[in-house]
């Protein structure tokens, strides 16, 4: 039997052409060449952030409603109806195998874990430190013992050996369902490593997660790649879209595996492209992956000036672009049906 085309060798890997990730030599060449002789635009002080009171529902929202809530980095608080989703959660003090080095918070949780409304499903993406956090894990596994992870292909026996009950795997294009919510995991471009032995041993991925009608794409850490269109035909369209923008440079070494915000604003077009060439530019769009652990070298408050301005160069309505605060809470009132067209 032949390989899925995300595998080859026994490790995983992007399937399409453009896909080339920089091995150790370009992270050489970047920390200890480029850094050194390179002018690294200097940040802001953390207050620059504006930081909000939570409002999510608590314990649960309405049938009907969808509120979205950012934690920080790739951490979101989704209630789609009655499931409460916590996206790649992440409370430790440290992005990195060890906590007392390593990229260190820039900014608190915009929720305290003991805050958290009950958790019914979480949503990993890839094993990297800032997405899949050891002590995160056995908190929420301790907190939520009933709660549902799904995460891709081979990363089940993390979170199981860390106290999770209700684990499955998923490959790309796969669906599984939880309190009658539709997760679907989808394709990105990137790639895993927790150590420097075990690189693509593991899957990465993105969800798309549906109830009653509400889509919701969670994109994940990745690239620009070409399968952002086939995601919104086959599993939209989508009320909410949130869209890494942060950790792209230098570009000739993130590029392949992070978008900056020019790259999840395109990405934005190709989702909501719309079957039979109709664009469905109701889809609000949620950055996320910025202003909450230092990993590159842009200034840590440029991907969100610069998502404001390239999404309003597009011209796209600015209603649309949600630039949440740490802890910020939104509650999505419009919706669409089955066929794209707004309800009220
Ligand atoms: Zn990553
Ligand atoms: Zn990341």
């Amino acid at each position: 039997m032949s390989e899925p085309a995300n595998r080859r060798d026994g490790r995983f890997r992007n399937p399409w052409p453009i896909a080339t990730s920089h091995r150790f030599g370009g992270f050489l060449r970047w920390v200890l060449w480029e850094r050194l002789t390179k002018e690294i635009p200097a940040d802001p002080d953390p207050s620059v952030f504006q930081r909000a009171e939570p409002a999510f529902r608590s314990p649960r929202a309405a049938a009907d409603e969808l509120t979205v809530t950012w934690v920080g980095h790739a951490t979101v608080l989704l209630q789609l109806g009655d499931v409460n989703a916590l996206t790649d959660p992440h409370w430790s003090e440290r992005a990195s195998p060890v906590q007392f080095a390593g990229p260190a918070r820039w900014v608190e949780p915009g929720v305290a874990f003991g805050d958290l409304p009950p958790i019914d499903l979480i949503l990993i993406s890839h094993n990297h430190y800032d997405h899949l956090d050891d002590g995160s894990v056995r908190r929420l596994a301790a907190a939520f013992p009933d709660a549902a992870w799904r995460v891709p292909l081979g990363l089940a026996s993390f979170v199981a050996k860390r106290g999770a009950r209700d684990v499955e795997e998923l490959d790309w294009w796969d669906e599984t369902e939880v309190r009658g919510a539709r997760a679907t995991c989808t394709p990105a471009q990137h790639f895993s490593a927790r150590t420097p032995f075990d690189r693509n041993r593991t899957l990465w991925c993105g969800w798309v997660l549906e109830l009653g009608g509400r889509r919701v794409f969670f994109a994940g850490d990745t690239g620009y790649h070409p399968k952002f269109g086939a995601i919104g035909e086959r599993l939209g369209p989508f009320d909410m879209a949130l869209f890494p923008v942060g950790a792209y440079e230098p570009r000739w070494f993130m590029g392949p595996v992070h978008m900056n915000p020019e790259e999840a604003v395109q990405a934005y077009l190709d989702v909501t492209r719309g079957s039979g060439g109709n664009p469905d530019r109701r889809c609000v769009m949620v950055p996320i992956h910025w202003g909450t652990f230092k990993l590159t070298d842009e200034a840590m408050d440029e991907p969100p000036r610069r998502a404001v301005q390239v999404w309003t160069n597009a011209g796209l309505p600015r209603d649309r672009l949600w630039l949440l605060a740490h802890g910020e809470s939104r509650e999505l009132t419009d919706r669409h049906d089955r066929t794209g067209h707004q309800r009220i």
